[in-house]
């Protein structure tokens, strides 16, 4: 079954197939837990079996027993499916037992090597994070990748491009899978979440709390996390109605870069809502953004956007968060929207 967030970069690959187009080298992109690995599980089945990945031939059950996770826990250079043409590849566990970051060249010579006999049926090749290749390793794939063999179908799981060298990426196709909100995610979600939770969560909402990764949020769900997450946002939204509780901010210390992500799903919700002209489900939502100009929840996302990305960087990022939520607990009562400057010495601006 084809998940609903992966349709449209499915009838990308679907029209190449059809067309007869489909590339010697694809690069699959999204982020961490959208299900990479199952997109291209699907394409292969769609290759491989003769009656529309049927789930009963023995192309399709022989993919169905190849389990990733369990792939990752082994340590082998590379990895045959449990069909014969189809090898894969990804970084190995270290001596600790740790997966190592880096996907060595040894091993990219072997999954080449492999791929390099001739077969009389489709030979597939899938390398798992591809961005893990280290330089030796990447110069090797390049040079099968430069003279691809018919019948050879390479395909890398990679979260983003830009973490690939340009000469691999201008080899490859790329079809990206992109975070989801959609209707159709969030029933595949309720029908996904424990039946004696479901009547106590709102699946968009869980699916918000995850960033649209209907995986993570099922993820989420198992651990305490969504819980955690509605309780920073229940006290994000009495800030903005109440600035004095912005003095009461204990369960933020430490997880100031995901309250970040949760101020900024609630400023993002806010300005949709705003343009459509809608009420939401959140009351105390709704009444902040009556009150709030649209300008200054657009300015306000942009200063959370840029204090994320800077959080990266050896900025204090409590002193960041400290800055964002001054102006949040003002923002239904703010006159001229504050310059906040985040250098070194950080400084708020009214
Ligand atoms: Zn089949």
């Amino acid at each position: 079954m084809i998940l609903p967030w992966h349709q449209s970069a499915f009838l990308e690959l679907r029209k190449m197939i059809d067309q007869n187009h489909l590339p010697h080298a694809l690069l699959i992109t999204g982020v961490e837990k959208i299900g990479k690995f199952e997109l291209a599980e699907q394409l292969i089945q769609t290759l491989l079996c003769k009656n529309d990945s049927c789930g009963e031939c023995s192309y399709c059950r022989a993919i169905k027993k190849d389990n990733p996770r369990e792939l990752l826990d082994h340590s082998t250079l590379i990895r045959r499916s449990h069909y014969p043409n189809l090898i894969y590849c990804c970084s190995e566990l270290n001596e600790s037992g740790a997966l190592s970051k880096e996907i060595r060249v040894d091993q990219v010579r072997a999954f080449c090597e492999s791929l390099g006999k001739t077969a009389e049926e489709l030979q597939i090749g899938l390398i798992f994070y591809a961005n893990q290749m280290n330089m030796n390793a990447a110069n090797s794939l390049l040079k099968t990748l430069e003279e691809p063999r018919d019948n050879t179908l390479i395909i890398l799981l990679a979260h983003n491009s830009s973490a690939l060298p340009a000469t691999i990426l201008s080899r490859c196709q790329t079809v990206h899978i992109s975070p989801t909100y959609s209707e159709e995610s969030v029933k595949w979600l309720s029908q996904n979440i424990d039946k004696t939770t479901q009547d106590d969560f709102d699946a968009i909402q869980l699916l918000e709390s995850a960033h649209g990764i209907p995986f993570k949020a099922v993820e989420d769900l198992q651990g305490d996390y969504f819980f955690q997450y509605l309780n920073w946002q229940n006290l994000l939204l009495e800030i903005a109605l109440n600035p004095s509780k912005a003095t009461e901010t204990e369960i933020f210390d430490g997880n100031e870069l995901q309250v970040l992500s949760c101020l900024q799903q609630l400023v993002t919700e806010g300005i949709r809502l705003k343009t459509i002209k809608h009420e939401g489900a959140q009351l105390e939502l709704n009444k902040i953004i009556t009150k709030t100009a649209t300008s200054h929840l657009f300015k306000l996302l942009d200063d959370i956007g840029r204090a994320i990305s800077m959080s990266q960087t050896t900025v204090n990022i409590k002193l960041l968060l400290d800055n964002i939520l001054i102006v949040w607990s003002h923002i239904t009562h703010l006159k001229k929207y504050p310059i906040i400057i985040n250098s070194q010495d950080l400084r708020l601006y009214f």
